[in-house]
């Protein structure tokens, strides 16, 4: 039996590109069954520390436990225990939706019923069309059906729901993580929006030029904000005058 208390415990994630620092020593925690968001402005190494997580790319100082393996003893076992929608759909772009699903499917033992994912993520209608046709929001929602081809306990996901520009489709898509983590699985996600974090995700962690600066339930944070706080900057700024007044926020 797993007694291990986090699902995920990272350590002193440190990754350097040539000489250029762009994660930090980043010490998170993330527990089983939760929507975790990083969250940052663009550049500030959302999208490598998702990356690192997920074992794509080696830290190089560190330590990561997922599930109760070792990132880099288990890697491969812990490759099929989770999912990914990366930010760029590259990949799979010269392919149909349903080519790519059956290729990603093929490469899992265990594997999460087709038919019910091409349900729950409404893509019956663009099966034969190919990705790069699709308009982003489809597009997403295919990133998010790979994701789920080997059933898995994590899924990551990075920004979402970057160049979703109809509201219906955000909503649809989070009513389908919702179902998800009813079922039990954990959401390991990135945004730039503040507003949509505060909204959808159980926990936040604010990632700014590699360093974690506070890690802090949706919930504790809205009680800490003024009402109407939407955008990133403002949150730091109030919580900066905060400080200044050597208050806690
Ligand atoms: P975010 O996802 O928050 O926008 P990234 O993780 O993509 O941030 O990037 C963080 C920083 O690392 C940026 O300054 C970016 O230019 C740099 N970076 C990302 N990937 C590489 C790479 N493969 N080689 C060199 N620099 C990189
Ligand atoms: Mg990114």
């Amino acid at each position: 039996m797993n007694t291990q208390q986090y699902i995920i415990d990272a350590k002193g994630i440190v990754k350097t590109y040539g000489l250029i620092p762009v994660i930090r020593g980043v010490t998170l925690q993330v527990n089983r069954g939760e929507i975790f968001g990083l969250v940052g402005p663009s550049g500030s190494g959302k999208s490598t520390l998702l990356e690192l997580l997920m074992g794509i790319r080696q830290a190089d100082e560190g330590d990561i436990q997922m599930l109760g393996m070792d990132m880099k003893k288990d890697a491969r076992k812990l490759h099929h225990r989770i999912g990914f929608q990366l930010q760029a759909t590259v990949l799979f772009e010269r392919i149909k939706v349903m080519e790519a699903l059956q290729l990603f499917r093929s490469y899992y033992k265990k594997r999460r019923d087709l038919n019910e994912i091409i349900t729950m993520l409404k893509l019956k209608p663009f099966l034969n069309q190919y990705v790069r046709h699709l308009s982003e929001s489809i597009q997403q929602r295919v990133a998010l059906a790979i994701a789920l081809v080997n059933d898995p306990d994590i899924v990551f996901l990075d920004e979402p729901s970057a160049g979703m520009d109809d509201p219906r489709a955000i909503d649809d898509m989070w009513s389908i993580i919702a179902k998800l983590q009813d079922e039990g699985k954990t959401f390991v996600m990135t945004t730039q929006s503040l507003d949509e974090a505060l909204e959808h995700c159980d926990r936040l962690a604010f990632l700014m030029n590699g360093t974690l600066s506070m890690c802090i339930t949706s919930q504790e944070l809205m009680h800490k904000l003024p009402a109407g706080t939407r955008t990133l900057n403002e949150m730091y700024a109030h919580l900066a005058v905060h400080r200044r007044k050597g208050e806690s926020a």
